[in-house]
């Protein structure tokens, strides 16, 4: 099969539809604001200095302020005890003013993530990492879903409409972040979703009967272009830091982006899933802030 090709694959510009995404976020911080007399605000927080998570927090904290949104930013010393960022996690449920509670991961190996993650009130849980927002994902209820399959969905749904009903959707990897909750929207919209990882036995052949096939592993080039199917809707959430001969590095994604010119269409990498990340956060925000105002989301 022609697979050398990439003229006939839709390549899926998330970092233009994330920026629409952010433009209609702006006009409904603007009719929340009217309807509310409040302020959706985000606190994010962040422990230590890892330097790629500190880049990430300036970009979240700038971006929600762009969008008319307070951004509350809590930077804690490396050596941070459990109890003091429980405190602060507390002291953050309990505040009117922040709506949405992010925890920027990973925590410095003394802390315990997960317990830390179980303290946010899930109703602020705008990562969706709670146990209660998996729970009402996984029995179909109303939930704050993780920001990255969430993104997922909106460029699937972008290109193919709004009825998924009966596709085939194969989601490669099964991490709690992307993997699971990726496949659990799909199921939601009755898709027949087959989950991949790294003991199945049949990848390949399993990614071949994919209409839509998203692939989330954190190996490069892992997806060949052979177990795409012709016509299939390719979304490749892997970002693999590469190293070039001449000393640079580059970003590529989990698929043989060359080889996937029978696809209907496909995320690039960069700037396909990655730009949808924080935008889809600060669409969680607003979806918490209206579910604790009780108003309707713009
Ligand atoms: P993870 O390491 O938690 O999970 C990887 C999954 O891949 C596991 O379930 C594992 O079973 C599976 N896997 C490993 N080898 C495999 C193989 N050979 N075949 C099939 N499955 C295999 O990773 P994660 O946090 O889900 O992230 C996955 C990738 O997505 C990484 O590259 C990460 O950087 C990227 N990511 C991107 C965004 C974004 O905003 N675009 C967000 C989160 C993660």
């Amino acid at each position: 099969m022609g697979i050398d090709r990439l003229s006939q694959a839709a390549i899926i510009d998330g970092k233009r539809y994330a920026s629409g995404l952010l433009d209609r976020i702006k006009v409904r911080v603007d009719v929340l604001k009217l309807a509310t007399g409040a302020v959706p605000g985000l606190a994010v927080v962040l422990v230590g200095e890892d330097p790629a998570s500190s880049v990430y927090v300036a970009s979240k904290n700038r971006q929600t302020v762009a969008a008319g949104m307070r951004s509350f930013a809590h930077r804690l010393p490396a050596d941070t005890r459990q109890g003091d960022l429980m405190n602060l996690i507390d002291q953050l449920n309990a505040d009117p003013e922040v709506h949405g509670i992010l925890v920027q991961l990973p925590l410095p190996a003394h802390l315990d993530a997960n317990a830390v993650i179980q303290e946010i009130n899930p109703d602020k849980d705008v990562d969706g990492f709670h146990i209660s927002n998996a729970g009402r994902l996984a029995t179909g209820q109303n939930a704050l879903v993780p920001c990255t399959p969430l993104g997922c969905m909106m460029l699937i749904k972008d290109r193919l409409g709004d009825n998924l009903s009966g596709m085939n959707a194969v989601v490669v990897g099964k991490s709690n972040i992307v993997g699971k909750p990726m496949a659990q929207m799909l199921l939601n919209e009755n898709c027949t979703v087959t989950v991949a990882h790294s003991r199945t036995r049949n990848t390949p052949e399993l990614c071949r009967s994919a209409d839509i096939l998203i692939v989330a592993v954190g190996r490069p080039g892992l997806v060949r272009g052979d177990w795409i199917k012709p016509g299939a809707i390719v979304i490749d959430v892997g970002i693999n830091r590469m190293q070039e001969e001449d000393g640079k590095s580059r970003i590529v994604g989990d698929v043989a982006f060359a080889e996937a010119g029978h696809a209907a269409a496909i995320t690039p990498v960069p700037g396909g899933v990655g730009p949808m990340t924080i935008a889809c956060l600060l669409s969680n925000t607003l979806s918490a802030f209206s579910r604790q105002h009780d108003v309707l989301d713009a």
